[in-house]
């Protein structure tokens, strides 16, 4: 479907002269198809932009050599570049679990894959660290939203909060807080409401939940098919209830991934884990290499 870069470039540098570095003009010409890829791998606009100016700075004047081709020696300078804007730096490669029972938040956009990915996050902190985990629902618009998560939590195996009807959120998260000690839990996950679009009532609410949890890890569940949409979700989140981690998913889908870049350059914050399919399963932490070779096509 798309055309990679190191075909693009090839076309490039074939029309261009091979000189021993590479010149303001290979670099200029070379940048335009940069753009063209990162867009349409789904990197947001400004984002691009703002990449691209990174690498013309880097690229003018660097060496080829004998054993590459000035395309592939762009294609090398971008791809390090994109390694270094996903993986940041120094960031922990586990959740932040101690002192339990630790509650994590899980914040999204309805249809995200909130829900599964909370049930998925339960299972691999069962299964490879051995924690006790308590999920409960807060989504008290949806019973249909609150059953799932009952259900997924039977196949699984981690116990959910039983639901009671006609309980706030602010209500479910004391009690999931209680029945977490009580019970002891080592970690219980909140599984906020999600709404089509980002409001003032959910915002509200999810701060009013965060303010009774004091979350450990406040995990953003996001599309990782939206591109621009996935920035402007993750940048009003952080500002309201403040995120620890992203989650990208449906990363099994054709998209090129995109938005993990546009993610981490605009919001800085580290995405854990990525959501490759609809089973209990399908959920694997980050890795920068892959998400840059599939964005380089
Ligand atoms: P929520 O409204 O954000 O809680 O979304 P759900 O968890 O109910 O997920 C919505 C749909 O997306 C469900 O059919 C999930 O099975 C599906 N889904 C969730 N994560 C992934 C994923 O990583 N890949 C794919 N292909 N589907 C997913």
């Amino acid at each position: 479907m798309f055309e990679n870069l190191s075909d693009r470039l090839g076309g490039v540098f074939d029309r261009l002269t091979k000189q021993g570095a590479l010149s303001e003009d290979d670099v200029t010409a070379a940048m335009r198809e940069v753009r063209t890829a990162l867009l349409e791998a789904d990197v947001s606009l400004p984002v691009a932009r703002s990449f691209v100016k990174s690498i013309t700075a880097k690229a003018t004047g660097a060496a080829v050599t004998r054993s590459v081709t000035p395309g592939q020696q762009v294609v090398k300078i971008v791809h390090d570049e994109l390694i270094k804007v996903l993986q940041g730096e120094g960031e922990p490669d586990t959740l932040r679990i101690d002192n339990p029972p630790a509650p994590i938040l899980m914040v999204g956009l309805q249809g995200s894959g909130k829900t599964t990915t909370t049930a998925k996050l339960a299972k691999r902190l069962k299964d490879r660290e051995k924690k006790r985990v308590l999920m409960a629902s807060l989504d008290t618009n949806r019973p249909a939203a609150m059953e799932q998560l009952a259900i997924l939590g039977q196949q699984i195996g981690v116990d959910t909060l039983p639901i009671i009807k006609g309980e706030s959120a602010v209500q479910i998260a004391k009690r999931a807080k209680q029945q977490a000690s009580l019970g002891g839990y080592d970690v219980y996950m909140l599984d906020t409401a999600g709404r089509l679009h980002i409001d003032e009532t959910l915002m509200d609410e999810v701060q009013a939940v965060r303010d009774v949890a004091n979350p450990r890890e406040t995990m953003l569940v996001v599309d990782g098919l939206t591109g621009q949409d996935a920035v402007n979700v993750a940048t009003e989140f952080d500002q309201k209830v403040g995120v620890s981690g992203v989650v990208l998913t449906r990363m099994d889908g054709d998209g090129r991934g995109g938005a993990a870049l546009s993610m981490r350059a605009v919001t800085g914050k580290p995405i854990r884990f990525v959501g490759l399919g609809e089973k209990m399963d399908a959920l694997e932490a980050f890795d920068a290499q892959r998400i840059a070779g599939r964005i380089l096509g």
